[in-house]
């Protein structure tokens, strides 16, 4: 396999253990890149929208894209749609989208191996021997792209990001700032969420 696509060491460093997933989110962020022609995101650019939901065991996935594109979720550039499903849309609003999801046959084909008998019994990542974690990963690393990926341009996807403020108030009940979309009103003074007692 090409190099590019395999995550640098300090990947798996900040991801904290040894797993397929993260791998693989990475290639896959790393050939999103490639097809919308964008550079790691220094900025606001390139937004990444995970169909990832919550309670199935491929979350990290996402790591491994943040970590390739740079968009990422302390950057306001990951949103996750909830549909638990192995995918995600890529979006430069310059460049256009692209979908990547995982094909079921690879899917089967990667749940064959023991790493993943050792998660079924309820074993943590960084718990599982390093030899049969790296198993899996040498054996995702030697499959073509177009086993592992299904590939879906889509060129009607729209998002508008909220638009940025630096306007700020100050809570009257606790003191703490607040910014200005989300400051509350309640006997007349400014607040905050939770001194508001009002949901969202
Ligand atoms: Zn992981
Ligand atoms: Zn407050």
């Amino acid at each position: 396999m090409n190099k590019e696509y395999a995550p640098p060491e300090w990947a798996f460093e900040f991801h904290g253990h040894r797993c397929p997933f993260m791998p693989i989110g990475y290639r896959m962020g790393k050939l999103a890149m490639k097809s919308l022609g964008v550079e790691h995101e220094k900025d606001h650019g390139l937004f990444v929208f995970p169909e990832i939901g919550e309670g199935h065991p491929q979350t990290c996935m996402m790591d491994g894209m943040q970590i390739a594109t740079g968009a990422t979720y302390g950057k306001l550039l990951m949103a996750k749609t909830f549909y638990g499903k192995l995918a995600a849309t890529f979006y430069h609003p310059q460049k256009g989208a692209v979908r990547y999801s995982l094909k079921p046959e690879f899917i089967d084909a990667m749940g064959k191996f023991e790493f993943f008998g050792y998660r079924k019994k309820g074993i943590e990542p960084s718990q599982i021997p390093e030899k049969i974690a790296d198993e899996v990963i040498g054996w995702i690393d030697s499959q073509p792209d177009d086993f592992i990926f299904k590939v879906e341009p889509k060129p009607d996807f729209r998002f508008t990001p909220a638009k940025g403020s630096f306007n700020k108030a100050k809570c009257s009940q606790c003191g703490e700032y607040v910014f200005e979309r989300y400051v509350r009103t309640k006997d007349g003074q400014p607040t905050c969420i939770p001194c508001s007692g009002y949901g969202k």
